[in-house]
């Protein structure tokens, strides 16, 4: 059975890039009747925050994006030390001391001879007694992972045949001084003892994968398959990361882009398949394609939402915002009607309330000085309301019949006067939801 997961740190809110992980795991999942896990990896007592790990599910159940059960690295701290102790067992992991000042000097060096910046394992050479010499000066040491030095090769589901040569990495840290243990080693465990099968995650990981798998194998366990995508830039090709804190899902919500409009974008966005707006999760399951996906940084413009959002609006049922409706104060009976016309004329949900008040407490008028004889000629002739699907049509005949005006003419000063804007919803459907016509005052 296919079992994938969407693994964030509870350190912060999830935002786009976050989002496209969790979407293309959860897509795998669904695609073939598998699994989605929601993992936690809050191994870092400091960084990981409660409220965070809330926040990141309310975000992604008002996506839809439901999982089949949650995970947290911090219950599984006894299961990496076992891990930890096999590593130690079969000489795969040595105590490491030296002090970050130390290991940066160690890679100036390597730099300046123009040598690849890996870590020298000269820890490997210390004996019994020098360990625990050090051990006394300086606290326990970190734990890393003794590579084996050999090419370590894996069909990526997006970038093809990967080769990286193991020498080139230095072998990785799984338990820093503290104590505390590092994503790498809980990850690995947690994929094998979670049966994961397929891993898509950030192309940022690209090394991570290598070593991982090494330790995969060292635990006996099953090597998924891993796939990693490019990560995303801004419109203009720039680096993403800084903008990544305004980007928040959260953030996304509170401007009124919709789900729809979110998942339709990013379930395409950097693939070969053309964005397409999806009106359910299924239908973005089925044209889902994980081998259409290429390895060059994908541009994200948020405001190609705003679009994506309005037109999933505008054929959306007024069943569908009842609640919104409800919340503004629309009568249920005017409710259809309302909606029918405001739909056309929105970005968002917040764009109804402005049209929702136009209706029921009417506007402003304006009146340029030229039209103004001429609007109150017009307002002579407006009958009474409530109007129907007619009134616009009688009355703007009766106006032209005695002003003698036509076209843009006749048309646009009554719109103005009435609505106290240029543009909006044809003002045969409008004014029949408009309560209120200030310019008949
Ligand atoms: N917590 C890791 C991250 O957010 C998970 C990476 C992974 O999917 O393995 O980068």
């Amino acid at each position: 059975m296919t079992t994938t997961r969407f693994a964030p740190s509870p350190t912060g809110y999830i935002h786009v890039g976050n989002l496209r992980t969790a979407l293309f795991n959860f897509l795998i999942a669904a695609k073939s009747g598998g699994q989605f896990i929601l993992r936690l990896d809050d191994t870092d007592p400091e960084r990981s925050r409660q409220e965070y790990a809330d926040a990141i599910k309310e975000d992604l159940e008002w996506l839809g994006l439901t999982w089949d059960r949650v995970e947290k690295q911090s219950d599984r701290l006894d299961r990496y030390e076992a891990a930890a102790q096999e590593l130690r067992d079969m000489g795969r992991f040595y105590e490491c001391f030296e002090t970050p000042t130390e290991l940066d000097l160690k890679r100036k060096k390597q730099l300046n001879m123009g040598k690849p910046p890996v870590y020298d394992r000269s820890a490997l050479a210390l004996s019994e007694d020098e360990k625990a010499k050090l051990r006394e000066e300086r606290g326990q040491g970190h734990w890393r992972f003794k590579l084996d030095h050999e090419r370590i090769n894996w069909t990526d589901g997006i970038l093809g045949d990967i080769s990286i040569d193991a020498a080139s990495v230095s072998d990785p840290v799984l338990i820093r001084g503290d104590g505390q243990f590092l994503y790498t080693l809980a990850s690995v465990c947690d994929d094998i003892d979670f049966g994961i099968t397929d891993v898509v995650r950030g192309s940022d990981h690209v090394t991570n994968t290598a070593t991982q798998i090494q330790i995969i194998e060292a635990l006996g366990g099953k090597v998924p398959s891993f796939a990693h995508h490019s990560l995303l830039t801004g419109p203009q090709g720039e680096a993403l990361s800084k903008r990544l804190g305004t980007l928040a899902i959260r953030d996304l919500r509170e401007r009124g882009v919709q789900p729809m409009a979110l998942l339709s974008l990013l379930a395409r966005l950097g693939s070969s398949q053309p964005v397409e707006l999806r009106n359910s999760l299924e239908e973005i399951v089925e044209g889902f394609d994980l081998s259409t996906f290429g390895s060059a940084p994908t541009k994200f413009d948020v405001e190609d939402l705003l679009p994506l959002t309005a037109r999933y609006l505008s054929q959306l049922p007024a069943t569908a915002v009842a609640d919104t409706l409800y919340g503004l104060g629309v009568p249920a009976e005017q409710a259809d009607a309302f909606w029918s016309v405001a739909r056309e004329n929105i970005t968002t949900l917040g764009d109804l309330e402005g049209w929702w008040t136009l209706c029921r407490d009417g506007a402003d008028p304006v009146i340029d000085e030229e039209d103004r004889e001429f609007v109150a000629t017009a307002m002579g002739l407006l009958p009474d309301g409530p109007y129907n699907a007619d009134s616009w049509s009688n009355w703007t005949a009766a106006v032209k019949e005695a002003t003698g005006r036509k076209g843009r003419g006749l048309f646009m000063p009554l719109r103005k006067a009435l609505t106290g804007m240029d543009h909006g919803p044809d003002m045969s459907v409008l004014l029949p939801l408009m309560q209120v016509i200030r310019a008949k005052d």
